[in-house]
Formats: C-alpha cells, structure tokens, sequence
C-alpha cells in the first residue's frame, strides 16, 4: 500500500534566511516523496504569522492536520525541517510527539525521521538544540537590521517615553519632510533615577523603601501612579539610562547625550538586585505560598490530549488558587465537551491519594509472588511468539509457492487464471503481514519482559521505598514518584482521572489481579 503523506510548508523565524520559502520547502518535500515512493495527499501551507504570537492551536493548518490525524487521513507528516512544525521552541517536541503518538510518522527532509523511544528526553533535548542555535544567528540578523532601521529613521521610533526623558521637536524633518521629535533628558526625572541608583548603591536601600520614600515626597511615575517596588526594580535594570534607546530585543548604538548612569553604578546596583533575587529564591523554596504545580509535565487533557498548563494566580487576583488549564480546549470553548479549568489543589491530592493506593496493593504481594507470576507470563509469551512465528514461516512458505504459480500460469500449465493467482498471491501477502506484525509486538513484550526480570529486585525496592516516604515527601520526591509511576494524567469533566502507568509499574499492577478501571479511574 502506498504511504499517505499530508505536507506542512511554513516560513519559519527561527530559520536563517535561505531554505525558508514555501516554495522551496514544496519542492524538496516532493523531491523527497518522489524518491521514497510516498504519496502526498494533501499539502497545507503557511505563511506571513509572526513568530512568538500565535501558539500551535491557534493556527489553521495545524489544527486540521491534527484533525485528519485522528481521523488517520495519512500515515506520514512531512515537512522540510522539524521547525516548521511548532511555532515557539518549547512547542515543536511536544507537537512531533503528539502525531507520533497518535500514530502518524513525522519526516523531515532535512533531518529525517522523528522516532520516539522512551527517551522522550533526548528528543526534546536534540530539538532544543538546534532551535536554539537557529534563533541566535538569527536574532543578530534580526538586530542589525533593526539598527540600520532605526538610524535612518532617527532614533526614536514611537512607543512609550522612559520615565527620565522626554520628547522634544528639535527641528529635524523625517524623509517625507514631517518635523519629528527626538528624544532628550528630562532634568527632574533623570535626578530622581539618579538618586534611585545612589540610593541603592551607596545605602543598600531596598526596593519598597525607596518606592515609598518617594511617594511620600509627593513624587509620581509618568502614569501619575504611586511608586511600587516593581516600578523602583525595572529602573535600576533598564539599560536605556546607560544611553541606548531599546524597543524589545532591539537596542541602538550608545548615544551619549542620552546617559544618565555610568556603566559602574549600574553594573553594582544590579549585582545587588541579583544577590537579592537569589536570597528571595532561596527562602521561597522551602515553603511556597499556594500549591505547586505538581502534576505539570505529565497532566494531560482528557478531551483533546493536550498537555495541560500551569495558571498561578496573579498577584492582585481574587483567585487565589493555583489551576491546570487546557490551552485547546478553553480557546475553542468546547462547552459540549466540558472542563478545561481544574483547581490544582484538588487535582493533586486525588492524584496522590489514589497513588498511595496502588502502591499498598502492589506491595501486598511479596518479591517471591510477584518474580512467579513473571515467569507466567513470560512463559506465556515465548511460547506464543515461538507460535507466531512457526505460523508466519508457513505463511511465507505458501506465499512463495503461490509466486512460482505465476510461471505456471503464464504457461498456461496452472489451475488459477491470472486473476485468481494474484487475488491469492494478495490474499497470502496480508496474511504474512499481519503475522510478522503480531511476531514484533511479541518480541517486543518479551524482551520487556526480560527486562522486568532482571530488575524486579530494584523495581521492588523502589515501589517499597515509595510507599515508606510518600505520606511525608517532599513536593520534590513526591513529583519524582508521580514522573517514574506514571507515562500520563489525563483528566477530563468533573474531575474524572485516568491514571496510565508506564510500563515497568503497568506490570505490577497485572499481577495484582486488579482490572486496570477499578485501580485506574478516579473520581472525587
Ligand atoms: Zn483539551
């Protein structure tokens, strides 16, 4: 049969110039599919979306390609370099993996194919990799472009003024002859930033002190709002009052009337601001207001499989309650579907709770019991692989003597018309197919199965040394147990959990005689 191949063409931002038109992508990838005898069903493409913006579910093609994935409409997604996947370097490992789970195979031309083995680690790393040094070649690009522009265009650029200058028309014209004002320091602001830089330097003052210092004088930001120590804090980082005028990533060349603080005052007044940070961390990690995030890497959305993400409540918010949110499915607001807002607090103690469940059961059973029931099933398996593939050395043996047929026929000396053999002769191949599928999976299963056997002594340990320590864990240990126990989380509407173990404690809990529903689903 052949391979259906849905292509994705898309200008990438992190990519360097070259190799980055769609038509150029369209090319190779059909080269590519030339070559290797796929067939290319669909192609969608992508182009003019700024990086940075738009994350994975909001973009069209994406999302119909992940539709006809479910739907498996194709077999292979192909695409000129894996980045022309995800839009944002922490997206593309997580979207790869979500079609390769969902049994699509991802190819690239340039880099070939993704295979996810249970080092989903390495991948995530090897993407990371690249991605990153794609993104700093081409930031510079990006920079130094920006620099021409801005030059030409007279430095200011629009935008807000930093607290400390001011605008003034100075009688420079712009190309189409429009007066346009420069930026210049404004003297009272620029001695308050001054003192705000001394103050921290020479006295140590910390941030609300001095924040409320100036309030009381009377003094107020360019908004007419209060000083906060936020405010006091991105002064003192502000590189602009070392004399650059700086718009996101972008900073100009060093404009020397524009300084209001040497380089020496600011490097000490932010090397305090470190020490600070690194005092504040220090203290913060041993007790956190509010709930961790625990299940975080490994929760997932029970409706649309999406990983779910983090939302700490904001400082002055009246939720005070750390959530899971799908991304997915509250943007398409599937009210029909259900949830996708989950208090983390009740989320995790479920999660724990039934935890500590699966591993009194599965430590009910003794080392001895559980190594006997192993070699059971591995028995088992070896003799039915041993079958399976008697079975498939017989099917082969009657698909060639089906092919010699052909010569018979040709001469005319076979019982079977032409039609007939070849039915046969197709007929004979999925036979063969489908065995030598079910003698991979055995081989699979029985080599981890041997695996299990030669650590079942540690795996044990392990399960017992988990059950010791988790009713006092840390948050630390007690996401370390969750991330060895558990492949995925998946939660959906009314807080219905499903727990999937990864291999090696999915065998545990076979030999514990428990139907995975009972022990695996849970419910507040
Ligand atoms: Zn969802």
């Amino acid at each position: 049969m052949l391979l259906r191949v849905c292509c994705l063409y898309r200008v990438s931002t992190t990519a360097q110039a070259d190799h980055n038109d769609i038509p150029m992508q369209r090319e190779a990838c059909q080269e590519y599919a030339r070559e290797h005898g796929l067939w290319i069903i669909k192609e969608y493409q992508e182009r003019g979306i700024s990086a940075f913006k738009t994350p994975a579910e909001d973009r069209d093609a994406l999302q119909k390609l992940r539709e006809d994935a479910l739907e498996r409409r194709f077999d292979i997604l192909l695409v000129f370099m894996f980045d022309r996947i995800g839009r944002r370097s922490d997206e593309t490992p997580f979207v790869v993996e979500w079609f390769i789970k969902h049994g699509i195979r991802v190819i690239s031309v340039k880099e070939g194919e993704q295979i996810l083995d249970s080092h989903t680690d390495r991948l995530l790393n090897y993407i990371r990799y690249w991605q990153g040094e794609g993104e700093s070649q081409n930031t510079s690009l990006r920079i130094q472009t920006r620099l021409r522009q801005m030059h030409q265009e007279g430095y200011y650029t629009g935008g807000p003024v930093t607290y400390g200058y001011r605008l003034v028309y100075t009688g420079r014209r712009n190309k189409k002859g429009k007066p346009v004002q420069d930026l210049l320091i404004c003297d009272e602001e620029a001695a308050i930033v001054k003192e705000i830089f001394a103050r921290t330097v020479s006295e140590q003052i910390g941030t609300t002190t001095l924040a409320n210092d100036l309030n009381q004088r009377d003094l107020r930001t360019r908004a007419g709002a209060k000083f906060q120590c936020r405010t006091i804090k991105s002064i003192l980082q502000n590189r602009a009052y070392l004399g650059y005028i700086i718009k996101r990533d972008v900073s100009s060349p060093h404009i020397p009337i524009l300084q209001i603080i040497d380089e020496t005052t600011f490097e000490k007044a932010n090397q305090i601001l470190t020490k600070r940070s690194v005092a504040t961390v220090q203290r913060r990690s041993i007790p956190r207001k509010g709930k961790p995030a625990l299940l975080s890497a490994i929760l997932f959305c029970g409706i649309c499989g999406h990983r779910l993400s983090t939302s700490r409540p904001a400082e002055n918010s009246r939720r005070n309650k750390t959530q899971y949110v799908c991304p997915i499915c509250r943007k398409a607001q599937l009210v029909e579907c259900g949830q996708s807002t989950y208090t983390a607090e009740t989320v995790d103690s479920m999660v724990l709770r039934q935890t500590s469940t699966l591993l009194n059961l599965f430590t009910a059973h003794s080392e001895d019991s559980l190594r006997k029931a192993l070699e059971k099933k591995h028995k088992v398996v070896r003799q039915r692989l041993q079958e399976e593939k008697d079975r498939l050395e017989s099917a082969k043996a009657e698909l060639s003597k089906r092919e010699n047929e052909v010569v018979r026929v040709l001469d005319g000396r076979s019982k079977y018309t032409a039609k007939e053999l070849s039915a046969l002769i197709h007929e004979q191949n999925t036979i063969c197919n489908r065995l030598s599928g079910w003698v991979d999976r055995l081989n699979d299963q029985n080599q981890h199965l041997q695996y299990i056997s030669r650590n079942l002594s540690f795996l044990y340990a392990t399960v017992l040394r988990w059950k010791r320590i988790l009713p006092t864990a840390t948050e630390e240990e007690q996401r370390e147990i969750l991330r060895e126990l558990y492949q995925r989380v998946e939660i959906q509407r009314g807080y219905a959990i499903n727990l999937n173990l990864t291999s090696y404690y999915s065998f545990f809990l076979s030999c514990t005689g428990e139907s995975k529903k009972s022990v695996c689903s849970v419910k507040p």
